[in-house]
């Protein structure tokens, strides 16, 4: 281990914890280790795998709050997201432990003898994760793909390497056979890129900035490298004038601003039809003024801070001075603060209306018809979520059909479920996660062919 990771409380400023951070040794070690455990993994029986996972799931339960408080400590996530987030992943390692049993082939008609396919597990496989949800976005790819007998080494982001050690010793706690699943925290550019070259890693799954996406895209084309891609978004929320304007409204700010807006399905194009977007704004504005944004261990706070000096300087690098925009509230002092903010009178093409800013801030852009609000909510280059509101079920069909995204909601911000499919159109991702085929997602298909005339 080398070089070294500063965890600071993003609400404070204070050192949490320096962990080291691996290198590339590191990782050739941790992968030599993986494939070993990975191969007894995969010839254990099913229903022991399966119970192991399910003990996972129970060992998590009893350190939900253990989980939260360290996920508030080190990504300034409100008490309440982080205990859900730690609830989210004992439910995903829940869901994908009753998969295991369930894990079958087909058997397809064919003359002379009988044929068989056999879903056989990748190897190892490399999760790279993001700051915005430590915890839910590794045991996306940890779960599923543990499930179908394979390894893991999880590369947690510089900011939010705590989550996943403890993760880790729980798994042990819990029976997981030591080296199937590893932490190492670590640089994106030596650890997560020694994951995605080494050729022993069978798969990445990377979610993150799309810049990184296509980067770890490519370089897995070289080997041929299953990837798994979860990147930006700029979701619209639509609101039609025969919408319920009052849900609509009051749904509006938490939509944009739930995790300080540092969320990929975060909706933050609100584009409303224009014989109703001047009441649309009076309804909206006081939900704004009433988000309380504060200290993230406090029950009644909806938004804690940014993650760090960095993404407030990004934040703060779109929100120009040129522009009009209805601002919340937000602490003054040490802290990576940035009040919610919606921006109004911008152009469809401003940095701040087209660009993924991951911050608490939205736009509001008028459409005058349905073929108008369809070419708005499709004029990016992302494709991960959207919501539209509307009373009219015909027009909600069409709409939901039309907008080019993977996840998409009428008359809710419905968040991401473990048992529904997720992921983008588009610049927004490749393939899918979770889901009914979770699994599957974590094999090889191999066809066998058996002779009845020898
Ligand atoms: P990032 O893409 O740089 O980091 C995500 C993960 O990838 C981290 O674990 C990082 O260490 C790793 N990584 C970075 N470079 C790598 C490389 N060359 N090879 C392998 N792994 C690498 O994201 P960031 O810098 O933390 O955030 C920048 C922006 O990305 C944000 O402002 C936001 O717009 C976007 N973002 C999106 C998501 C999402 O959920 N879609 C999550 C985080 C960030």
């Amino acid at each position: 281990m080398s070089d070294a990771l500063e965890v600071l409380n993003p609400a404070t400023e204070e050192l949490v914890a320096v962990v080291p951070a691996a290198t590339r040794d590191d990782v050739d070690a941790a992968v030599a280790r993986a494939a070993a455990a990975q191969r007894s993994w995969a010839a254990a029986a099913p229903a022991d795998r399966a119970r192991l996972l399910r003990r996972f799931a129970a060992v998590v339960d009893g350190h939900i709050e253990e989980l939260a408080r360290l996920e508030v400590r080190e990504a300034g996530h409100t008490i309440g997201n982080a205990r859900w987030e730690a609830g989210n992943v004992r439910d995903l390692l829940d869901f994908a432990a009753g998969g295991v049993e369930r894990l079958s082939g087909r058997q397809i008609p064919v003359a002379g003898g009988i044929d068989v396919t056999f879903l056989e597990p990748l190897g190892v496989i490399g999760v790279i994760a993001p700051w915005n949800f430590p915890m839910p976005i590794a045991a996306w790819g940890l779960a599923p793909a543990l499930a179908a007998g394979n390894a893991v080494i999880l590369k947690p982001a510089e900011t939010t390497p705590l989550t996943a050690l403890r993760l880790a010793e729980l798994a042990l706690e819990a029976g997981i056979p030591e080296h199937l699943f590893q932490v190492l925290p670590g640089h994106g550019d030596t650890a997560g890129d020694a994951l995605v070259e080494h050729p022993g890693v069978a798969k990445i799954v990377f979610t993150g900035s799309t810049r990184v996406g296509k980067q770890i895209m490519a370089k897995c084309a070289d080997r041929v490298k299953r990837v798994t891609l979860e990147l930006g978004g700029k979701s619209p929320n639509i609101v039609f004038a025969d919408a319920d304007l009052e849900a609509a409204a009051a749904a509006a700010p938490m939509s944009f601003l739930d995790n300080t807006g540092q969320d990929c399905c975060a909706r933050t194009r609100i584009l409303v039809q224009r014989c109703v977007y001047d009441r649309f704004l009076d309804l909206v504005a006081p939900g704004i003024a009433a988000v309380a944004v504060g200290d993230p261990l406090d029950e009644k706070t909806h938004m804690g801070p940014l993650i760090s000096r960095t993404q407030l300087d990004r934040v703060r690098s779109f929100v120009t001075d040129d522009l009009t925009a209805i601002r919340g509230t937000a602490p003054e002092g040490p802290g990576f603060w940035y009040p919610p903010t919606l921006v109004t009178d911008v152009a469809p093409t401003a940095p701040v209306a087209a660009e993924e800013v991951f911050g608490p801030v939205a736009v509001v852009l008028p459409f005058e018809d349905e073929e108008d609000a369809v070419r708005l909510a499709n004029a990016t280059e992302y494709g991960l979520s959207g919501s539209l509101w509307t009373r009219d079920i015909g027009r909600a069909l069409r709409v939901s059909r039309a907008v080019a995204a993977g996840n998409l909601s009428v008359n809710s911000h419905s968040s991401v479920r473990y048992w529904t499919p997720f992921g983008g159109y588009k610049q927004s991702g490749l393939g899918r996660e979770l889901g009914p085929d979770a699994l599957t997602a974590f094999t090889e298909t191999k066809n066998v062919f058996i002779s009845t005339e020898a």
